[in-house]
């Protein structure tokens, strides 16, 4: 990259993190594929182990292409260091794991995806740890959940299944003042909608499976930290701000000061729990991440064109898009994603469950798959499928109704899109 600042989003996207190859002057970032790096001599060897010269020295904790990738991904979330890892899913635990132990508790959203509320409320427990679901829109109740055991506050940006923009801005000083870290899980936004350390984020988790790599090819997670979090502050996080002995006594804190967390997160999340991103992924979702600003606004145009329309369907009784005039998020969308509201929301249908299963087998162009954030238009039943682990009750809360189908809009013809819906409404009414 040149000398001179770039802060254009534009131009991150396609340049931060990324020089041409030093070896060979590969303009494009090569995938290193190969799981060893050779040292130099045993001098080299034992700093790089030593964490006193930063280096390569096996794939399970750093790559050259996931590295490339590391760096991007910071310069778009305005981060001070990220880790890589192979899914999003990952991101989550490893983003946790440093801060957590037995007895700790996480005070979460209730509107998350619901692979994360299972992971949170069922796995958590196998580590002795446990998550409090609070509606975030009740202050209050986030401040009584929180207490000496709470070591994160976690919510998504906009949650899926759509719909829902978190007030980011009035839940970050709830978890200053608590003196825990504010984890804000991005993957529906991306940094292009939103950057939740602009809102006083500490670590934002992005699953890079969705619009990040944008074409449903790889399944990959990051983590970015802000920098800014004083771990010694209290003595609730001895594993960044104390000796830790699983690395020789080394305080990540004090010897790495704003990188602590990136350190830790590769020196022992990587290391320890082995939930590495592999090169080819990295490469693809560099790709991906070249073009994300294009496809977002792309993403939006359409999705709001096609809300739009279907709020004034018969069969619908009600569309979540915040973008819309109707939705009770719509100032807050405006607040915390100026550019747009993302391109996921539900639709109910005035026919009910048996409507909405006609309805998603119905459609053609739209593909009937667990995913979201593809270039492809995409729809799910979400109450019979990724939010099936959970009551009634909680499906309700997290958005997940069993009359509500989950739209993700892709970048194709909007009148396309809503061609395909009509015939589909058309078929399950
Ligand atoms: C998909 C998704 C995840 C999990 O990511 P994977 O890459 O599938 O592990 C987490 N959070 C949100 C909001 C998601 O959409």
């Amino acid at each position: 990259m040149s000398d001179t600042p770039i802060n254009d989003f534009d131009t991150l996207q396609v340049h931060a993190g990324t020089e041409p190859d030093p070896a060979t002057g590969a303009r494009q970032v090569p995938i290193y594929q190969t799981t060893s790096y050779v040292f130099r001599d045993a001098e080299h060897a034992a700093r790089l182990f030593g964490l006193e010269e930063v280096g390569y020295i096996y794939s399970r904790l750093t790559n050259p292409t996931v590295g490339a990738l590391q760096n991007r991904m910071a310069a778009l979330e305005g981060g001070a260091g990220a880790v890589c890892c192979s899914s999003g899913h990952a991101a989550q635990i490893l983003a946790l794991f440093p801060l957590m132990a037995p007895g700790r508790n996480v005070v979460v959203s209730t509107r998350l995806y619901g692979g994360t509320i299972t992971q949170f409320s069922q796995t958590f427990k196998r580590f002795g740890w446990s998550a409090r679901f609070v509606d975030f829109d009740d202050l209050d109740a986030i401040k009584a959940a929180i207490d000496e055991d709470t070591r994160a506050v976690f919510c998504e940006t906009i949650a899926n299944p759509g719909g829902y923009v978190t007030d980011l801005d009035a839940i970050a000083p709830i978890a200053a003042e608590a003196g825990v870290p504010l984890i804000v899980d991005n993957t529906t936004a991306t940094a292009y909608l939103c950057r939740p350390i602009d809102h006083g984020a500490t670590l934002v988790v992005s699953s890079m499976t969705k619009y990040l790599t944008g074409n449903g090819t790889v399944t990959g997670g990051v983590i970015v930290d802000s920098g800014t979090f004083d771990w010694s502050a209290s003595d609730k996080f001895p594993s960044l701000s104390q000796p830790e002995p699983a690395y020789h006594g080394l305080n990540f804190h004090k010897t790495f000061g704003p990188a602590a967390f990136t350190f830790h997160g590769i020196a022992i999340g990587l290391r320890d729990l082995g939930m590495t991103l592999n090169p080819q992924a990295a490469h693809y979702t560099l790709m991906g991440i070249e073009t994300l600003s294009l496809r977002m606004a792309k993403h939006i145009e359409n999705a709001q064109k096609v809300a739009e329309w279907l709020e004034g369907h018969e069969a619908v009784a009600a569309v979540t898009y915040p973008g819309l005039d109707s939705s009770p998020y719509k100032d807050r969308a405006k607040r915390i994603c100026p550019k747009g509201a993302g391109a996921l929301f539900t639709i109910k249908l005035k026919g009910g469950y048996d409507s909405c299963v006609k309805f998603v087998e119905s459609l053609k162009l739209f593909s009937h798959v667990a995913n979201l954030g593809d270039a492809r238009s995409l729809v799910i039943h979400s109450a019979s499928t990724t939010h099936r682990q959970l009551t009634e009750d909680q499906q309700i809360a997290a958005g997940a109704a069993p009359d509500v189908v989950r739209l993700s809009i892709g970048i194709e013809g909007a009148n396309d899109l809503i061609a395909d819906l009509d015939q589909a409404l058309k078929a399950a009414s």
